[in-house]
C-alpha cells in the first residue's frame, strides 16, 4: 500500500503536486546505489517490478489489457469482466462511453491488485489481414487517437495507469519480433505516430509500450524515436515498457529511451547493464533518467510511499453495473451495415418461431486471441439472449448450419471429471524429477497456462488426468495442443507420445494457438475412459501453456446445412450467426484470407433462399467477405462483442436500443479488391510503401467501392444533413469551428455520427484525396433539426514537411457526410499563411 503507517520513514502525505512528487522521487534516487537502480529496471518476474522496501517503493502490478483486465493469472478461477475488442470501442465513436468504460477498468485492476493496464493498442488499421486487427480501433489516426485517449483519460482518472502499445508501426504479426517497417518521416508523423501523440502529449499517457519491430533500421526498443518525438517534443514524462522479451541489448537499449525491461527477473540488463554502466558504455545519467520515470509512475499509482497517489481509488463497480455497461457498449458498437425494408427491429410480438442459426450462435465468439484475451465471468451467446429476451413469447429453435471446423478445442468442465473429487473438470499435478508430487490442484476447463508461475518453472512434469465421458455414441478425436512433450493415455493404453515442436515462429502463437495431435476412438453413448497426459516441462521454461482437447463426432456438413435450412423454412425469421473464432483472429499471426471459414457463406445463401427474412450477424473482430449480403434483409456486424454478446444482440434486434456503431474500417466487397493488403515482409523489409493512403483514404484513390465504407452506419432512423456553417477563412494555426445542421427525417428518436472530412483541390503538396478532420455526434426526435458544433483541430489542415508541420496557404473544402464515401454537404476554408 502506498500509505504509510506511523512506523514508516516516509511518512503519509496528500500531496500529489509536480513539486512534491519530485521531490519525493529525487530524494529516493539519490538513496540508490546502482546495483539498486539497475534491479528496478528489469521485471521482478512476468507481471511485475521490483519493491525497494529502503525508500519505500513497492512492485508495481501490470496485466494485459486491453479490453478487460486478466491480472497476473492466465486461469479460470480468476475471472474478468470481458468487454467488445477495440474494434467495437471505436465502432461507437463516442469518447464518453469509452471514459466510462475507463472507470469499469480501473476498478477491475483494482479488484486484481493491478496498477497498470497494457493498454489500449493503437496500432492502425493498415492491412484487414493484421492478426490483432481486432485488438486495434481503427484504420483512421484521428478516430483512433481520440478513442485511445479517452480511453487512457478514463483509466488514469482512477489512478491506474495507461500504456497505449506498440510504439510504433507494430501493425501486423508476420515476422514481428525482426520485421523492419520502411516508412517515409511525414507517413509515420501524419499516421503512425499520430494517434500516439494524441495520448501522450493530449491525454498525458503514464506509460508507453515499446513494440518488438525496428522501424527504419532500428529496432524499436533503441529507436530513436524514443527521444523524438516521444520524449522532448510530445513531453512525455512517464515510463518506456518494452514488450515482452523485446530488450535485446545492455548497451544500446541502456542508451537508449527505453525504460523498463518486462519481463523479468532474467533480460539483458542487470549485472550487464551495471557494467556497462562502470565502463562508461552507459552514462549513469541515463540510468538515473529511467528509475526517475519509474519512481514517478509509482508515486502516480500509489506505490511510493510519503505522496498521494495521482488520483483516488476507483468506487468497486458492482457485477451487475459492470454487465450493464459491458452490455451498452457491445450495442453501441454494432454496426447495422444493411437493412433493407426495415426489417430490423425485428417486433416481438408479431413473432412465433424463430431461427438463430449458425456456428456462433449458440457460442457467440467474444474476443479474439493472444495476450489481450481474459477469462470471462461468464459470456451470452445470441441464442441464449434471444431465448431470455423471447421467454415464453415465442419458439426459439436452434440449427448450427455449418461448422467452423476448429479440430481439437480443450475440454470443457462437463464433458470431463476430476478422478480425485468426482467434481466436473481435471486434476493438474505438478512433478519434480522423481515423480513427486510439487503441488496439485482441481481446474474447470483443459486449457491451462502457466505463465512466469513459480510453481511450474520449478515442476520437471505437468500431469493432466481426467474421465471423460462420451455424450453421444460416435468417433471423437482426444489429444493435446501444445507445443513440446506429451504423452498422453486412455485407460492406460498409450494414445500419443510424441515431441511437438512448433508450427509459427512465435513464442506467443505456440503458446496461444499451438499445433494439435490426436487420436480417434469411438465410443458408445455414455461410455467413459481415464485419460492422462503428462507433458515434460522444457527446463527454464518461462511460459507453458497447452490444453487435453477433444472433437466430438458431428453430422455431416450436408446434414447439418439440411437441418439449417428446413429450420429457416418454417420459421417466421431466420436469424444467422456467422464469424471467425479467437484462433482465427489472433495475435502471433496474420489471417491468410478474408472468406469466412468453413461452408458459412454457402449457410447464408441457402437460409436466405428460403426465408426474406433473413438477418444475419457477423461476429468476427475485422472484416470478413460477405458475398450474399445483398441476398439478405439485414447486416449486423457485432464484432467480438465481449461477454454481453446475446443480451446486447437482443437488445438491438428487437429494439429496444438502437445499433449504435459507424465503421471505423473499411469493410472490402472481395480480398482482391484491398488496396494495402499484404503483411509479408520481403527480406526482413515490410515496405509502406502506400505512405498516407491506408484504408479509405486508399480506396478513394484507388476509385474501387468497397462493400461497406468507413464511417458506415445505419441505425434505426434516418439522418439529412441541411447544411455546414464555417468561417469562410481562418489563420493557420487556428482551429475551425463548423457548425453542421442535422434533421431526423426518420421514425425514431436516435443517434448519429456526423463525420467532417477535408480536401484539398488543386493541392501543391501530394495529398490522400480525403481525410477525416472531425467528428460528433447528434441525437434527436423524429422531424427534430438539430445543430450540432464539430471542431477542425489545426492540425487537420496541417501536413509534415522538411521536419516540421506546415499549412499550404489556400481553400480546403470542408464535406460533412454520412460516411467516408457519403459527403452530402460542403464548404470551403481559406486558411492564411
Ligand atoms: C504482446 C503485448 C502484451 C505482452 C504481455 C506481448 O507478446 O505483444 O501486447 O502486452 O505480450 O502479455
Amino acid at each position: 500500500m502506498a500509505v504509510a503507517d506511523s512506523q514508516s520513514a516516509h511518512p503519509q502525505k496528500t500531496d500529489h503536486s509536480p513539486e512534491a512528487v519530485e521531490r519525493r522521487v529525487a530524494d529516493a534516487l539519490a538513496a540508490l546505489s546502482l546495483e539498486q537502480k539497475v534491479r528496478l529496471l528489469t521485471g521482478a518476474d512476468f507481471w511485475s517490478t521490483y519493491p525497494e522496501p529502503a525508500i519505500g517503493l513497492r512492485r508495481i502490478v501490470v496485466s494485459d489489457g486491453p479490453v478487460g483486465v486478466r491480472g497476473e493469472h492466465w486461469d479460470e478461477r480468476d475471472p474478468s469482466v470481458s468487454l467488445p475488442s477495440a474494434t467495437a470501442l471505436a465502432a461507437t465513436w463516442d469518447e464518453a462511453l469509452i471514459e466510462r468504460l475507463g472507470a469499469l477498468l480501473a476498478s477491475e485492476a483494482r479488484r486484481k491488485g493491478v496498477d497498470v493496464v497494457l493498454g489500449p493498442t493503437v496500432n492502425l488499421h493498415r492491412s484487414p489481414l493484421g492478426g490483432r486487427h481486432f485488438e486495434c480501433f481503427s484504420e483512421d489516426p484521428l478516430l483512433t487517437g481520440r478513442i485511445g485517449a479517452a480511453y487512457v483519460r478514463g483509466l488514469q482518472a482512477h489512478g491506474v495507469g495507461a500504456t497505449p502499445k506498440h510504439y510504433v508501426a507494430n501493425d501486423a504479426e508476420t515476422e514481428r519480433f525482426t520485421v523492419d517497417v520502411r516508412v517515409d518521416q511525414r507517413t509515420l508523423r501524419e499516421l503512425y505516430l499520430a494517434p500516439f501523440e494524441r495520448m501522450i502529449a493530449g491525454a498525458r499517457a503514464w506509460l508507453v509500450m515499446a513494440s518488438y519491430n525496428a522501424v527504419n533500421g532500428a529496432t524499436m526498443t533503441e529507436n530513436a524515436l524514443l527521444d523524438s518525438p516521444l520524449k522532448d517534443e510530445w513531453g512525455f514524462d512517464g515510463v518506456v515498457v518494452s514488450d515482452w522479451f523485446a530488450t535485446r541489448s545492455a548497451e544500446a537499449a541502456g542508451r537508449a529511451a527505453m525504460d523498463l525491461a518486462m519481463p523479468g527477473p532474467e533480460g539483458p540488463w542487470g549485472q550487464a547493464l551495471v557494467a556497462a554502466v562502470r565502463s562508461g558504455a552507459v552514462p549513469e545519467q541515463a540510468v538515473d533518467d529511467k528509475v526517475r520515470r519509474l519512481l514517478r509512475l509509482a508515486a502516480r499509482v500509489g506505490a511510493l510511499e510519503g505522496v498521494a497517489p495521482a488520483a483516488p481509488a476507483p468506487a468497486q463497480l458492482p457485477a451487475a453495473d459492470a454487465a450493464r455497461l459491458a452490455r451498452e457498449t457491445a450495442a453501441a458498437g454494432m454496426v447495422l451495415a444493411r437493412n433493407q425494408g426495415d426489417a430490423l427491429p425485428l417486433d416481438a410480438a408479431s413473432l412465433r418461431r424463430v431461427a438463430v442459426i449458425g456456428p456462433n450462435a449458440a457460442e457467440g465468439r467474444i474476443q479474439g486471441g493472444g495476450s489481450a484475451s481474459v477469462h470471462p465471468h461468464y459470456a451470452v451467446s445470441p441464442l441464449d439472449g434471444l431465448r431470455a429476451a423471447l421467454g415464453q413469447r415465442a419458439e426459439v429453435l436452434h440449427a448450427v448450419g455449418a461448422r467452423i471446423h476448429e479440430g481439437l478445442v480443450p475440454v470443457a468442465g462437463d464433458q470431463v471429471i476430476d478422478p480425485a473429487t468426482g467434481e466436473n473438470g481435471v486434476r493438474v499435478r505438478l512433478l519434480d524429477a522423481n515423480g513427486d508430487v510439487l503441488h496439485e490442484e482441481h481446474r474447470g476447463v483443459g486449457r491451462l497456462t502457466f505463465i512466469g508461475d513459480e510453481r511450474a518453472k520449478r515442476a520437471a512434469f505437468i500431469e493432466v488426468t481426467a474421465r471423460f465421458r462420451a455424450a453421444e455414441a460416435g468417433r471423437y478425436r482426444i489429444g493435446v495442443a501444445g507445443v513440446g512433450a506429451y504423452r498422453l493415455t486412455g485407460g492406460g493404453q498409450v494414445l500419443l507420445d510424441e515431441a511437438i515442436a512448433p508450427d509459427k515462429d512465435d513464442l506467443a502463437a505456440a503458446l496461444l494457438a499451438p499445433p494439435h495431435r490426436a487420436a480417434e476412438l469411438s465410443f458408445a453413448a455414455g461410455q467413459e475412459l481415464d485419460l492422462a497426459l503428462t507433458h515434460a516441462v522444457q527446463p527454464g521454461a518461462v511460459a507453458v501453456a497447452f490444453s487435453l482437447g477433444v472433437e466430438v463426432p458431428a453430422p455431416s456438413d450436408e446434414e447439418e446445412l439440411a437441418r439449417a435450412v428446413e429450420l429457416a423454412r418454417s420459421s417466421d425469421v431466420a436469424i444467422v450467426v456467422v464469424g471467425t473464432t479467437e484462433a482465427i483472429e489472433s495475435e502471433g499471426f496474420d489471417r491468410s484470407a478474408l472468406g469466412l471459414p468453413g461452408r458459412q457463406d454457402a449457410l447464408v445463401s441457402a437460409v436466405a433462399a428460403v426465408n426474406p427474412r433473413t438477418i444475419v450477424l457477423v461476429n468476427s473482430g475485422g472484416p470478413v467477405t460477405m458475398p450474399w449480403r445483398d441476398e439478405v434483409a439485414a447486416v449486423l456486424l457485432t464484432w467480438f462483442p465481449g461477454q454481453e454478446f446475446g443480451s446486447a444482440v437482443a437488445d438491438v434486434l428487437l429494439g429496444a436500443v438502437e445499433p449504435g456503431g459507424r465503421l471505423p474500417t473499411t469493410w472490402p466487397s472481395r480480398q482482391e479488391d484491398v488496396p494495402v493488403l499484404s503483411t509479408k515482409p520481403e527480406n526482413g523489409k515490410l515496405i509502406y510503401a502506400e505512405g498516407l493512403n491506408i484504408g479509405y483514404r486508399a480506396w478513394a484513390r484507388a476509385g474501387v467501392v468497397p462493400a461497406y465504407p468507413f464511417g458506415h452506419g445505419l441505425g434505426y432512423t434516418r439522418w439529412e444533413i441541411l447544411g455546414i456553417d464555417a468561417p469562410p477563412s481562418v489563420a493557420a494555426g487556428e482551429a475551425v469551428e463548423a457548425r453542421v445542421q442535422v434533421r431526423n427525417v426518420g421514425p425514431r428518436r436516435g443517434r448519429h455520427v456526423i463525420q467532417l472530412y477535408l480536401s484539398r483541390p488543386g493541392s501543391e503538396v501530394e495529398r490522400p484525396v480525403l481525410w477525416l478532420a472531425g467528428f460528433a455526434s447528434v441525437e434527436a426526435e423524429p422531424d427534430q433539426t438539430v445543430e450540432v458544433a464539430v471542431t477542425v483541430e489545426p492540425r487537420a489542415f496541417a501536413h509534415w514537411a522538411a521536419g516540421r508541420w506546415q499549412v499550404e496557404p489556400g481553400v480546403f473544402t470542408l464535406h460533412a457526410g454520412h460516411s467516408a464515401t457519403v459527403l452530402t454537404r460542403q464548404t470551403a476554408v481559406s486558411v492564411d499563411a
